[in-house]
């Protein structure tokens, strides 16, 4: 991947929005490869393809890329909010690139892959409607609010001028697939969940050595009141946990080995 972006494209506009629309697509068509598949690179859609910029021209994944030249946190701006919301509700969303460049050099600092089967709801915010002064006035756009979408299930592309080698980028990509068999309305606690799950992976102090994918119901149960404050409305933690680490299981991602003890595959 190739992170110099071709800001020769960018001489013949002379807004800014333009040129950085003009030089990220090019980029996304000369660099961006299928994350599903071992394709190398992605077509580009032709002109006007609502929310879908590239696919793979071997299984057909669609991926959508927004580009800005602030650091990713907090939310990034997309297209319409209503099409957005049908599109999460009908699992159509595309996969979606986030790209944070320096527009002073024209170069890719970061990029995060978001998976379409990851996106629920609850990572979508309205924008207040376009005023009557705006040519497109009473049209809603919507923010992807990045804080609300686990980090493991935010595929990293390219972190620090570094590019991520595109074997581990479908490796995590195959290993968050099987929530495609979720509805986007229970994604949310599942990924919360695996998030925790994950995150006991890795090495603490002071804790004894153990096999690194095997952990206890008690140490999920640890972090309630974490998960309480991200679903205030569920009352019930716990259960809840235990119906989620069932669904996880059920989507072959982890395995009970009884006692209250469980392990990742
Ligand atoms: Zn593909």
């Amino acid at each position: 991947m190739q992170l110099r972006m071709p800001a020769d494209l960018a001489g013949k506009y002379k807004s800014p929005a333009q040129r950085a629309r003009v030089v990220s697509e090019a980029w996304g068509e000369r660099n961006l490869y299928c994350a599903n598949c071992a394709s190398p690179s992605l077509t580009r859609s032709a002109a006007g393809t609502a929310a879908v910029d590239y696919s793979c021209p071997e299984c057909a994944s669609p991926f959508q890329l927004k580009s800005q030249s602030r650091p990713l946190s907090g939310r990034i701006v997309d297209a319409a909010y209503y099409a957005m919301r049908r599109a999460i509700e009908r699992a159509s969303t595309p996969n979606l690139v986030a790209l944070h460049y320096d527009p002073s050099q024209w170069v890719v600092r970061d990029a995060v892959l978001i998976p379409r089967f990851v996106f629920s709801l609850s990572c979508l915010e309205k924008r207040p409607p376009l005023p009557v002064t705006a040519r497109r006035h009473g049209w809603v756009g919507c923010y992807i609010l990045l804080g609300n979408i686990p980090p493991d299930a935010k595929i990293a592309l390219v972190t620090n001028g570094v590019a991520t080698n595109p074997t581990d980028v479908r490796r995590q990509f195959a290993r968050l697939r099987p929530l495609e068999n979720v509805r986007h309305d229970a994604r949310g606690w599942t990924l919360d969940v695996l998030n925790v799950v994950r995150r006991l992976q890795e090495p603490r102090r002071g804790t004894p050595w153990r096999a690194p994918t095997e952990f206890t119901l008690g140490e999920v149960y640890a972090f309630a009141d974490e998960l309480a404050r991200l679903h205030p409305r569920n009352k019930n933690i716990e259960p809840k946990i235990r119906q989620q680490l069932q669904e996880l299981r059920e989507l072959g991602i982890l395995e009970f080995l009884g006692r209250g003890r469980y392990r990742l595959w």
